[in-house]
């Protein structure tokens, strides 16, 4: 061997030594959790694994910044939130709004076209007239019924993608993103923890979670339990967890009527409409969407709501990385599953 080939059989050796005791001596990834907080309606939990302890702080703070920015942009509690603004003009002119709301509205509009209209954001009139319903403890009228379903339907929805802005063509509509807004939060605070370092993470908004690279504790995935709508009692009661679900890089999303209602003359209505009869949709108690991103779990879990297990089966087969797991109204013992789910139960 000459004297430069030695000079570089050493070197390697010593990058690979110097490689071997990083990966020995480098500091275990350091665990942050935000606790429950109240965010958009409900509560929000942040959990990040970062290489220290400031970073993973960080990573917390950035994650409930974007939470409560795109709450601040899509809630229609907040009069002037931009969909607050978006409901009350623009019947009479082309509203501009900011690149993340249009964002939301063009995906929605998405999985209108996907779900054949069962998911739709332009439902507000429908909620709004099931909401007055649980008030006034009577059912609406078949005159009202028509009345808020002439202004429903995307439709009638015009996004301009040049000038982001949002026209409705018929008077008195109204926009309602509690079916993908939290997804949407829960995509943006996932991605604000990775910019700021983060090894693993987790985003949780009311039970629809979104995780990625691995917990701190030496664990590779991150365990998520699911509800059993018989034993749960209220928003973050512990309840009684059904199953165990096993992810890693994937979101998650429930929708069921067992715990938002409307009760009308003691019959529970779910806040879960069906565009097409104006009725709320009550076949099935749980459904719970495993997806890519917190969007599409979000959007498509309120959508199988909508279309029943046989349709919303049929739809979610067809999607790439996305598994259902369904619980029918009139057999709560049952657990309707996608082919793929199995995999991602414990
Ligand atoms: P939650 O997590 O609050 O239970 P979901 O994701 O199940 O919410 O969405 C339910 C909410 O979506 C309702 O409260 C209402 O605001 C809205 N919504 C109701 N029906 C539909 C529908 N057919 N398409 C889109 N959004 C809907
Ligand atoms: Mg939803």
């Amino acid at each position: 061997m000459n004297a430069n080939r030695r000079q570089t059989a050493v070197a390697v050796v010593a990058v690979v030594l110097v490689g071997v005791l990083y990966f020995c001596i480098r500091p275990a990834p350091v665990e942050a959790d935000s606790g429950f907080r109240l965010a958009m309606g409900t509560f929000a939990r942040v959990v990040c694994a970062a290489p220290d302890a400031n970073a993973a702080e960080t990573c917390i703070k950035a994650a409930l910044a974007e939470i409560h920015k795109v709450d601040g942009l899509m809630s229609d509690y907040k009069d002037d939130s931009e969909i607050s603004i978006v409901n009350r003009e623009a019947f009479g002119r082309a509203v501009a709004v900011s690149r993340p709301t249009f964002e939301v509205l063009r995906r929605a509009v998405e999985f209108s076209r996907l779900s054949g209209g069962a998911f739709d954001i332009t439902i507000g009139p429908l909620v709004d007239l099931w909401r007055a319903a649980g008030e006034a403890n009577r059912p609406p009228t078949e005159a009202e019924l028509l009345a808020a379903r002439g202004r429903v339907g995307s439709d009638k929805l015009i996004l301009d993608a040049n000038n982001l802005s949002v026209r409705f063509l018929v008077e008195k509509m109204r926009l309602d993103l509690g079916g993908i807004a939290k997804g949407y939060a829960i995509d943006r605070a996932a991605e604000a923890m990775i910019e700021n370092g983060a090894t693993g993470g987790m985003v949780d908004i009311g039970g629809d979670i979104r995780c990625f690279g691995s917990p701190a504790a030496g664990r590779d995935h991150w365990r998520i339990g699911l509800q059993d709508p018989k034993y749960a009692r209220d928003e973050i009661g512990p309840g009684k967890p059904l199953l165990v679900l096993k992810l890693k890089n994937t979101a998650v999303a429930t929708s069921g009527g067992y715990r938002r209602f409307a009760l009308v003359e003691g019959k529970r209505h779910s806040h879960i409409i069906d565009t097409r009869t104006g009725q709320s949709s009550e076949r099935l108690t749980s459904v719970t969407i495993i997806a890519p991103d917190a969007v599409t779990a979000d959007a498509l879990a309120t959508a199988v709501s909508v279309l029943g297990a046989e349709k919303g089966l049929e739809l979610v087969e067809k999607l790439p990385q996305t598994e259902a797991i369904l619980i029918p109204s009139d057999e709560v013992e049952t657990l309707v599953k996608t082919a793929g789910a199995e995999a991602y139960i414990k």
